[in-house]
């Protein structure tokens, strides 16, 4: 059997390296740099927006959600790429919140946030663990009440990337108490510059910061559910 890429996989390679070689401003090994750093993230959502004008950031999503349906293969080429120059080309905005939405959300959420999503608008921070729960997961606490329109969220929320530029967390929230703990939990979409938010920087051991972020009775409306 033949593994080798065919004709139109290496032409694709080599507009890959082309498009690298003009566009990429900095070389992210030797530099060191850390995505989540509240400088180097401004550099990677920069060359994550230029990758989003070729529609290279969501090639794996479907056409009919803005994506190009690339194949197995084509990804594999461009991952390849990507990879060799140690460039973060993925995020968790293409990876989880993307997808999630195209099979649960509703209209108006594919509506709003997918075309940020592949254009690289948002910088999304990942909201599920917490101070007292971390592999436990199910174990979380932040609660979010109903109240009108809106749920009404409080707790803390830890090692993510919110201190680095995140306009958005998407977040993990328990809305029924009374459920078993690997029940009740909801994923709901929260902007991070509303009132109630704080984000405090926690120093690791390699001279690098993850984000811890309270929520005090902060309104997030529910149609970001
Ligand atoms: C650099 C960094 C970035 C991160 N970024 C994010 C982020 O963006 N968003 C986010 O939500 N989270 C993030 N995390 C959190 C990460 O996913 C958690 O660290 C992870 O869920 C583990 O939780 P914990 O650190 O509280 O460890 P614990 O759950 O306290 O586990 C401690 C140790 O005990 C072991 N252990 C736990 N339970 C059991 C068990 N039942 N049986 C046997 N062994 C067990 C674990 O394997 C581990 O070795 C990040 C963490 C780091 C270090």
């Amino acid at each position: 059997m033949d593994f080798k890429f065919d004709t139109v996989e290496e032409e694709f390679r080599s507009e890959v390296r082309k498009f690298i070689d003009k566009e990429l401003p900095w070389n992210w090994r030797e530099e060191d740099l850390d995505a989540e750093d509240e400088v180097d993230s401004i550099k990677v959502m920069e060359f994550k927006k230029k990758l989003g004008e070729q529609g290279w950031l969501t090639m794996a999503w479907p056409t009919k959600y803005g994506g190009q349906s690339a194949t197995h293969m084509r990804q594999v080429v461009f991952n390849e790429e990507m990879a060799y120059r140690g460039i973060p080309a993925g995020d968790a905005g293409v990876r989880m919140v993307g997808p999630i939405l195209m099979l649960y959300g509703t209209d108006e959420q594919k509506e709003q946030f997918l075309p940020k999503i592949a254009n690289a608008e948002i910088n999304w921070s990942q909201g599920y663990s917490e101070p007292d729960s971390g592999s436990d997961l199910a174990s979380l606490q932040t609660r979010a009440v109903e109240d009108g329109d809106d749920f009404v969220v409080s707790g803390s929320k830890i090692w993510n990337s919110a201190h680095a530029g995140s306009d958005w967390m998407f977040m993990l929230v328990r809305t029924d108490p009374d459920a078993p703990k690997h029940r009740g939990i909801s994923f709901v979409l929260s902007e991070l510059e509303t009132d109630g938010v704080t984000v405090e920087r926690i120093p690791m051991m390699w001279e690098a910061y993850r984000g811890l972020v309270t929520f005090d009775n902060v309104r997030v409306p529910k149609k970001n559910l």
